[in-house]
């Protein structure tokens, strides 16, 4: 029988180089860990050794880093305060919104932004093609905080299909949550162990 993926994620998770980016409190951790629990689901894992297992890990998770790490960099600092300076889980943005994080599942998105985009055009294609196969959530996802609720790394600037998105389509989705959401009680408990928060 094939070990606990747990156990195979916890070993890349405690690497020293990639420990220091997930500690960053914006680093979509939970979301990252339900992508792989969701894949896990799919079957992905089946019949693969504990090193396959590792080395998928080990890449899907330097994909995410590597976007991750850029995106910051650019917002650092200035930007970052301004998109985190009023945000608050408590708080229901626009009555319904509780950073759930679903309407950013996704494989890739229309690629209309507003005007004038602050960025590297080549960041548009994070969002219309995606970060690859078997990448589940939107390149520009973090998470507040290590708490499992999402923010938009470019708010702002976020795509014409994002600002479009509103209550009916929210509620839907509350209503039949995408799959990956059913894994979030086990992901959210796993990455306070793993990062010692608990
Ligand atoms: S651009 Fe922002 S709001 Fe739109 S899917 Fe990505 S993270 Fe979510």
């Amino acid at each position: 029988m094939r070990a606990s993926i747990f156990s195979v994620l916890t070993g890349v998770l405690e690497d020293y180089h990639i420990r220091r980016f997930i500690m960053n409190p914006y680093f979509p951790l939970t979301f990252w860990v339900l992508n792989i629990l969701e894949l896990e689901g799919r079957g992905i894992f089946d019949h693969r050794s504990p090193l396959w297992i590792r080395g998928f890990l080990y890449h899907h998770l330097k994909v995410r880093l590597s976007c991750f790490a850029a995106i910051y960099r650019r917002l650092h600092p200035v930007l970052i305060s301004s998109i985190t300076k009023n945000f608050s889980i408590n708080e229901i943005g626009n009555g319904y919104c509780d950073h759930c994080g679903q309407c950013c599942f996704f494989f890739g998105g229309l690629g209309e932004f507003p005007e004038p985009w602050p960025f590297p055009n080549r960041w548009k294609r994070f969002f219309t093609d995606g970060l690859g196969r078997h990448h589940l959530f939107c390149a520009f996802l973090w998470e507040w905080r290590h708490s499992g609720k999402s923010i938009c790394s470019i708010y702002k600037w976020r795509p014409l299909v994002c600002d479009l998105f509103g209550e009916d389509e929210c509620r839907y989705y509350l209503e039949a949550p995408h799959l990956p959401y059913v894994h979030l009680d086990r992901a959210s408990r796993y990455v306070q162990k793993v990062l010692g928060i608990s």
